[in-house]
Parts: structure tokens; sequence; C-alpha cells
């Protein structure tokens, strides 16, 4: 037997390891079953170009094994093993200067980055984050004799030979007291699920029952025999890593449940990637169905290096838009031993993010090009990400022209060139801008709907909590095109013609009825505009102006702030119709009380119908207007 001392300069490094990693030691797992991971895959490549002389490759399959009473977890694999040499030069002094180096570099940081940090580059000593004392038993394939490690975390080892016949090796941890977490079967499954379930190499924890189909001759209470299999805990062929062809829908769909077992709806449609220049990468992207808020949805995207787990935070590394997707990255080239900030300004992750934006618009672009019925039905389910991709990616905002769509208030879709097209003739204003109307709410708004629509103008519905930022920046990037919301104002005025308003009351008479109002009507609340409208048209109409709301709504979905507008008190226009009879019965009615009461109903129900009326103020309204009826 040998003795020796780790080399490194640090007295005793285990400490460190310990709490530095503090809030990932379940990784040291992962981290051991990847080097048995690729020790096998050494020995496979080994084989296949005939420099292993006589080894058989076979069948190997990764154990994890338990036992609970002796507090030993242990990781054995068929793989490569190590001589003696390769034990003192690849664990003594590699691997140990490396953890140093690690810990020199990164002593200071903490938080949210130090977890990225510690997902890779200690390898195998994240064992002494969970173990007291750590042995290791290996063989190599070279004939050579097996050789036994061990250490108790001190920078002591020892070295001896051992008896081990078959290659590959044994890692075996005792578990330290305060570790005992992981001498539990749950919790390792539950590791195992999280990290591994998608690794090369099968994996097997312990054995499970199960039951075989009753022979022929069974009588229908005799129960179904049984048989104990190895319980293999990954798919070691995840549906990412075939090419497309081999793949077809039912697949996606059934790889879409294995990623989110507890997902029971379809995913909408997905996006295979799969790139190896400039950079490698491989995945799936699903797009699920998305409701309007926005923050519930993310990190749902599983990120893989090499068929092992990382995170399921990929900010930074895909766009922020689609980080509401769902599926699996797998990318070797991504950093991982780097800090967020650094990752962003990585040049070979801003290509990633670009090709996934690139991918994912041109796939939805051939959804839009192969099926527009299909891709129209599933808008609703889809904008927000493609907004919101619009809004935020210039390179996505100018491909998206191509399918975001722009529906009406009755179901049509139209792109917005098919739009434009289609009522540049009717809705063009007298100074040439194009004026597009819009709802955002088809019951709320309906009174003003119905009125647009009677001018024979198209009226969109646009829902989404970030479609005001979205139209400033498309009217930024079209000419002489504006968004009007219907309850901007009155439907003559939207979209204003070059049309003499004849006015069926004189200048003195308009001048007294704005007296009279004026003093009814309460000025913080709505500023009164006498228009001379269609008689038909309603008598009173709210309006809220187009820029002062747009602004309120950014406000509220952030980024409005920059005019101050905090607490900006609800400004209305109150449009008062001076062609319709009721207003020139108003002006007419000689008792000041009656005239009051006319003027205050009529202001009441033009709230009602911009669904302003509330509280006190409309049961105060019910109650005149049955005292009206009696
Ligand atoms: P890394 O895997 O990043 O190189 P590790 O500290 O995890 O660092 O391992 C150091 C080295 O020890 C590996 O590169 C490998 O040569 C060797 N090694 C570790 N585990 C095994 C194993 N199960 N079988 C064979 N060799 C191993």
């Amino acid at each position: 037997m040998s003795k020796g001392t780790i080399n490194v300069s640090v007295d005793n490094i285990f400490p460190l390891i310990k709490k530095f990693l503090y809030s990932d030691h379940e990784i040291f797992l992962r981290e051991l079953i990847s080097n048995a991971t690729d020790a096998t895959l050494k020995m496979k490549h080994l084989a296949n170009i005939g420099e292993a002389d006589g080894v058989e490759y076979g069948e190997p399959m990764i154990e994890v094994k338990l036992d609970k009473k002796k507090k030993e977890l242990r990781i054995t694999d068929q793989g490569i093993g190590m001589t003696k040499d390769e034990v003192e030069k690849y664990i003594n002094e590699i691997a140990f200067s490396g953890a140093e180096e690690f810990i020199e570099k990164y002593k200071d940081k903490n938080g949210k980055d130090a977890g990225i940090i510690g997902h890779f580059g200690l390898g195998f000593y994240s064992a002494f984050m969970v173990a007291e004392k750590v042995e290791i038993i290996t063989k190599s394939y070279k004939d050579e004799p097996a050789v036994h490690w061990s250490c108790d975390g001190s920078p002591e080892f020892t070295l001896e030979e051992a008896d081990k016949k078959e290659r590959g090796t044994e890692i075996i941890l005792h578990i330290a007291e305060d570790s005992t977490e992981f001498l539990e079967k749950n919790r390792i499954d539950e590791l195992l699920v999280k990290y591994n379930k998608f690794m090369p190499i099968p994996i097997k924890f312990g054995t499970r029952t199960e039951t075989l189909p009753k022979p022929e001759d069974a009588k229908e209470e005799d129960k179904a025999p049984t048989k104990k299999v190895d319980n293999v805990i990954n798919n070691p062929n995840p549906a990412w890593t075939k090419l497309p062809t081999e793949l077809e829908d039912k697949d996606y769909n059934s790889f879409y449940r294995e990623l989110y077992p507890m997902q029971f709806e379809e995913p909408l449609f997905h996006i295979h990637l799969n790139v190896d220049y400039p950079f490698n990468l491989t995945g799936i992207l699903y797009f699920p169905k998305m409701t309007n808020d926005m923050s519930i949805q993310k990190d749902k995207i599983q990120l893989y290096q090499n068929q092992v787990f990382v995170t399921d935070n990929v900010e930074g590394i895909v766009p922020e838009f689609l980080t509401m997707l769902r599926g699996v990255i797998d990318s070797p080239d991504i950093p991982l031993n780097v800090s967020r900030s650094y990752l962003q300004a990585d040049g070979a992750v801003k290509k990633i993010s670009s090709y996934i934006t690139r991918k994912v618009a041109d796939k939805l672009k051939s959804l839009f090009n192969s099926d527009r019925e299909g891709f129209e039905k599933k808008w609703n389910d889809i904008k927000i990400v493609i907004e919101y991709g619009m809004l935020t990616e210039d390179k996505f905002f100018e491909k998206a022209q191509d399918f975001a769509l722009y529906p009406t208030v009755d179901n049509n879709y139209y792109t917005l060139s098919e739009l434009k097209e289609k009522i540049k003739d009717s809705q063009t204003d007298k100074d040439g801008n194009l004026v597009i109307l819009y709802a955002s709410n088809k019951e709320e708004q309906h009174s003003y709907i119905e009125a647009t629509k009677e001018k024979g103008y198209e009226v969109l519905l646009l829902d989404s909590p970030i479609i005001t930022h979205l139209l400033q920046k498309v009217e930024g990037s079209e000419e002489k095109v504006s968004f009007i919301r219907v309850d901007s104002d009155h439907v003559e005025n939207l979209i204003k013609k070059d049309e003499e308003q004849i006015s069926k009351l004189s200048d003195e008479e308009k001048e007294s009825l704005k007296t009279f109002l004026d003093s009814v009507i309460p000025k913080e609340k709505f500023s009164v505009q006498l228009e001379a409208l269609d008689s038909n048209a309603n008598p009173f109409i709210i309006t809220e102006p187009e820029f002062m709301r747009r602004m309120k709504d950014m406000q509220k979905t952030g980024g409005g702030g920059m005019f101050g507008m905090g607490g900006f008190p609800d400004m209305y226009n109150l449009i008062v119709n001076t062609n319709n009879e009721l207003v020139i019965e108003i002006l007419n009615t000689k008792t000041e009380k009656k005239k009051e009461r006319l003027v205050n109903q009529a202001l009441d129900l033009a709230r009602l119908s911009k669904n302003l009326l509330k509280g006190e103020e409309l049961t105060a309204f019910i109650k005149r207007s049955y005292e009206m009826i009696k």
C-alpha cells in the first residue's frame, strides 16, 4: 500500500468545496454519473476503432446502489477504468489542481451565478460535498491490476492494489452525517430523474416488478405472472438526438409527455433544432397553448449538455420571448462555468440565440404557408409569444411581417399588408394617413364597435397585454399608418374626411348649450365638445383620446413611465351631438331642474356604454331611471 498527499497547496480543500457549493450539493451524483458515462463511451470508441484488443464492449450499464445501513452510495460502471498511474495522474493531481484553481477563481462569487458555475468544473471531487470518505476501485481495460484509492477528506490518500476482475470503476461514497438525505431512495430517484433522465448509457437503480401477460390457459382468477427486471431510470436515446426524418408527429408528442409527465395538453407544434456549424446544438422546442399571463410560463425549457441536464433557466441563452416555449436544448458549446452576464456577451451564445430565433420564425412561416387555416385557428394560443418577440427582437419583427396576424372582431385574419390593401380606400383620412381601427374588448366596447362597423370600417380585435407597445413599434416602422381604438373618438372623427359638418344649431344656441353643460358636468372628469354629427348617432358619447390611453396602458405593462405619468387621472372627452334630437330638446327645455335631469341621465347612459358607471353612481342611476318610467 502506498500513501501520499494530494498535490494541493490549500491545506484542506474539502471544507471549501463544501461551503462554496452549499446550495448545489446534489450535483455530485450527476458529476459521478457523467464520469461513468464518459468512461463507458470512451470504451465504446476504443472498441469501435479496434484499439482495445480482446475487450468485449457488450451492453454496458451504469449502476447506482444504496446501502442505508452501511451509509454507502455506490456508482459502478463498465467503462475504460484506470490504471494506478492514471489514478495518480487524473485523480490526485489534475482533478485536484483543477478544483483549487476553480475555487480561487470564483471564491467571492455567490448567489445565482455561483449556482451555474457549480454545475460544472468540480467533477469527481464534488463527491466530498456529501461524503466523509470516498473510495475508488478501478480496473483498466489494459492488462494491469486493479487499484483501490481511498481518501477521507484530508489531502492524504491511500492507493493499493485490489482484486477487482471486471473492467470498470466503482466509486464508493461514505455519506457524511450532514448529508444523510442522500441515503434515501426517494431522494436519489428524484436526482436521477432530474439530471440523468436522458443520459446516453442505461442507468440501473434497483429493480422493479413487471407484470407479464397471462398464459393462454390461465383462469380468470389467476394473477398475472410477474418478474423482477432492472429498474433503468433513463431513456438513452431521447427524441432530440435523432434526425427529424426518423420522427413522426406522434413521436414528438410522446417525447413531450416524457419531458412533462404532468402536462395533459398536447403541444400545438414543435421545432426540431439541429446544427453542427458554427456551433453544435440540437433540441426540440414546443409551442404550448399560451395564456395572456406571460410570467407563469417561463422556465420550462431544459438545457442539456451532451444529454446531461444542466438547468431549466435558459435566460440569456434563448431570447426572452422564447423562454415561454417548452422543450430541450442540448449544446456542448454553451459555456457554463461563467456568470449570466458573461454568457449574454459571449459570441457563441449570441449566435445560438439568433439561430434559435431564426428557426422559430422559419417554422412559423412554413406553418403559415402550408396550412393558413390551421395557423389562424392557433393564432390566439400563440400570439403572445409572437407579439412579444416582435416587440423585443428586431430580426424577428422583420420576419414576422409574413405571418403575424391581425384578427378582426368578426374572426377574419389578415397580415398587415393584406389589411392595408383591404382598407386603403375606405380608411385613409384626408391627410393620406391609413387609419387602422381596433378594439381591445368586444363586450366592453360593443357600442363603439357597432357604430364603426356601420360605417363600413374593419375593426381589429387586439387584446394582448403588450399590444400597445407593439402598435407603437408597428407605427414607427410603417409610413402613414396609425392605429386608433374605436372608443378614442366619435366614429365620424376616427378617420377624418373632408366632409363639411352641417349643424342644426346656430352659434348662439351652441354657446348657450355649452355654458349650461359646463355648469352641470364635472370639469375634472369630462371635457365637453360639441360636434355636429349624424342625427342618428348617440347624443352623448364618451371617448378617451388614443394617446392618453396608450400612455396609461403602457405604464401598466411597464415601460410607459417616460412621461412621468404616474397616477395620471382618467380624463375623458364628452362629445355632445348637436344634431341629435335629445340634445336639441335639452337646449329648449325651460325648467332648469328638468334640463339638468336630462343631462345627467344622458351622461350616465354614455358612461354606462363605456363601462364607467359603477358603485354608488350606478345605484343612483337605476333609481332615477325607475322614477322616470313610473
Ligand atoms: P473531468 O471529468 O472534468 O475531467 P473529474 O475530476 O471528474 O474531471 O475526473 C478527472 C479524471 O478522472 C477524468 O478526466 C477521467 O480521466 C478520470 N475518471 C473519473 N471518473 C472516472 C471513471 N468512472 N472511469 C474512468 N476514469 C474516470
